[in-house]
């Protein structure tokens, strides 16, 4: 009956939740950890907290620049300590801000190097160190461990990490394992491949020496760039504590690598915002390539959506599993596209559907269709389409006096349609079944999830679904709908139909990434239409976060992926410059991956899948990738976007733009 009773998943062996409720607003119950004066975890507040860009040996510049955040609202400040020099100069930074009065706790960064990490504890709030780099140089082996010589690795980091953990219990400092998808152990990578088990591994074996030691005072997290692969990795990881008999450590929640502006913002929200819908995450960073004060009023209206959302609201249904360790019909540490059958392009292995809303307007012009990427060209007199041309217009009661362009379709409520072969109605639920004119080939049945797990959910082989739900938890309450077809074995595919009201833009473009991504990421849903009330325009950016949702949630691409990392203080050339030049000469590369890394702290695998890298090897100095392979070392910072768009053409990935674009 669902995704579950065919997988033979060890990890989903003993069942499969990983939330406090997957059908309640209920915040997953954590042990309280104490950074300085701030508490986080437990019942307070999901914090908001940012890194300086600044070089850490510039003390004016990152006090100022920590004042700025602060200001903004950050709640926590980290800066990088690449040495010792760096970790004892933290001690200046922490007396500048106190001299100012801003008491607010420090973080410091550590990779690589235990000496600076064992200084900067004894100066600031709280470590951070990466379990793939604390007591491992990367070598990109593949080495077969046996169980002795694994242990005996796990003896060689107790020994390196041990001094670090009897400090910061000694000095009441707070410590974060920070697990990155992109900088595993090759121990790791041996035995438990590039996943999410290892990811969570690679925390609980630092983990388990901490607890050895008495030592609790700590934050977990399971960053990526791939926001499957994060959310999969933060759920586990709070399935493993329980079931391992660890405490329930808090978590830090973040997307690394996220990039710039809209699409950042999207990317951030569908791995963040999928987590806190779960009530997991108790501290938050959202990584863009811009000045960390920018990321600050992002991450409030990411955490902020929840001090409204009460448990007790509009109770949801929960689902009866097969015993009280299923909670759902979904396998949440693997992406599996629920199974549909395809009706005219929608579902089966059809990419989602990207539906556009004009139903508020009473007309409809052929220069409105530009708002959603289908445009015309008055020379050379014909239609045009750039990658993110919408697949269907809902029109609502409006008719259209003009031919759709590029195989743009229309869906037109049902009480004013007339069906054809590109207007297609749309029916409520009651209207449906009652129907004299139906399409031969497709219907679309608009349903409340609450309508449909109370048994209305007869529908025959031409329909789709036009989920929705008016239920202050919306994503929940209609991914429980979802529950109800997979139960029931029912295989239409599903049109999910996310409402704001009138939210504001800014609002708009965190919250329908949020759900819609949620969905997405668990394999749900075969197209997205999104509705917005009062936008000015609301077509435009809703065709714009339609498009990149499903790009974050990686069910469609549509456009060049940009894996750029935030900056610190390790950043080797200008990266917010960087970014917007080769952004601004590759965006019409649909599909093509490029990170932009300002150092290689962790080892190409940090830009994850990339095609191509340009990463900062030293000042001014780039090194070129093609993949995980070096292919031009130290170019010179100046010639570096020319090279590599050279780099681009000789791979054949490169086409010059189009006219539209
Ligand atoms: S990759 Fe970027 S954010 Fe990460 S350490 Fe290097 S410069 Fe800092």
């Amino acid at each position: 009956m669902s995704i579950l009773s065919s997988n033979t998943d060890p990890l989903i062996a003993n069942g499969n939740r990983y939330a406090t409720s997957l059908y309640a607003y209920e915040r997953r119950k954590t042990i309280p950890v104490q950074i300085g004066d701030l508490y986080l975890g437990s019942d307070f507040p999901i914090r908001i907290q940012s890194m300086t860009t600044i070089d850490t040996m510039d003390t004016q510049g990152s006090i100022e620049q920590s004042i700025r955040m602060i200001d903004a609202g950050c709640e926590l400040v980290r800066i990088t300590a690449p040495s010792v020099k760096e970790a004892q100069n933290l001690e200046n930074i922490r007396k500048g801000l106190r001299e100012r009065g801003y008491t607010t706790p420090l973080v410091a960064d550590i990779h690589f190097t235990p000496n600076a990490a064992e200084l900067a504890a004894r100066i600031v709030e709280k470590v951070r160190i990466n379990p793939g780099n604390y007591a491992d140089k990367k070598r990109f082996e593949t080495i077969d461990y046996t169980d002795a010589s694994y242990a005996s690795e796990l003896d060689r980091i107790r020994d390196k990490f041990l001094p670090l953990v009897k400090i910061c219990k000694e000095y009441g400092t707070a410590m974060r394992i920070g697990t990155n998808h992109g900088s595993l152990s090759d121990r790791i990578l041996s035995r438990y491949g590039d996943t999410p088990h290892g990811m969570v591994e690679s925390a609980l074996e630092f983990l388990r020496i901490c607890e050895d030691e008495n030592y609790f005072n700590i934050v977990l997290s399971m960053k990526s760039s791939n926001t499957q692969v994060m959310v999969e990795a933060y759920r586990l990881l709070s399935k493993k504590l329980k079931d391992g008999g660890f405490k329930d450590y808090p978590m830090h929640l973040g997307v690394t690598e996220a990039g710039e502006g809209e699409d950042g913002r999207i990317k951030s929200a569908v791995g963040i915002g999928t987590l806190l819908e779960d009530g997991l995450g108790d501290t938050i960073r959202v990584s863009l390539t811009e000045d960390p004060e920018f990321e600050i009023p992002v991450a409030q209206d990411l955490v902020r959506r929840y001090d409204s959302r009460a448990s007790s609201q509009d109770p949801i249904q929960a689902f009866a599993g097969q015993s009280e360790a299923f909670d759902s019909p979904l396998h949440p540490f693997a992406h599996t596209r629920r199974k549909t059958t395809e009706i005219f392009s929608i579902g089966g292995h059809q990419v989602p559907r990207v539906i556009a809303d004009f139903s508020t307007r009473a007309s409809i012009s052929i220069a409105d269709l530009k708002a959603i990427g289908h445009y015309y060209l008055p020379e050379p007199d014909k239609w045009a389409m750039n990658d993110l041309g919408a697949d269907f217009i809902y029109t609502g009661k409006a008719s259209l006096d003009f031919m759709l362009p590029n195989g743009l379709r229309q869906i037109q409520d049902a009480s004013v349609c007339t069906p054809s072969d590109f207007v297609y109605p749309l029916f409520t639920y009651t209207e449906y079944q009652s129907a004299s004119t139906k399409h031969p080939v497709l219907n679309f049945v608009s349903v409340d999830a609450a309508e449909l797990c109370s048994g209305n959910d007869s529908f025959d082989p031409t329909c789709v679904i036009v989920l929705k739900s008016s239920n202050a938890h919306q994503m929940p309450a209609i991914r429980r709908g979802f529950f109800h077809l997979m139960q029931n074995e029912i295989t239409n595919p599903v049109i999910i139909h996310l409402n704001y009201g009138s939210i504001s833009d800014d609002q708009f473009q965190l919250f329908a990434p949020t759900d819609g991504g949620a969905l997405f990421i668990d394999g749900l849903g075969d197209g997205l239409l999104l509705s917005l009330n009062h936008s000015k325009n609301k077509e435009a950016i809703c065709n714009t976060t339609n498009f990149g949702t499903l790009q974050a949630s990686r069910m469609r691409i549509s456009k060049t992926e940009y894996i750029s990392c935030p900056s610190c203080g390790r950043t080797l050339f200008d990266l917010q410059e960087t970014t917007a030049m080769i952004r601004q000469k590759t965006d019409h590369l649909k599909g093509v991956k490029i990170g932009i890394m300002g150092c290689i702290v962790n080892g190409p695998g940090e830009m994850a899948d990339a095609d191509y890298g340009y990463v900062g090897i030293g000042k001014d100095k780039i090194a070129l990738y093609k993949g995980q392979e070096v292919v031009k070392k130290s170019v010179p910072a100046d010639s570096a976007v020319d090279e590599l768009i050279q780099l681009i053409k000789e791979h054949g990935d490169w086409r010059e733009p189009s006219v539209n674009e």
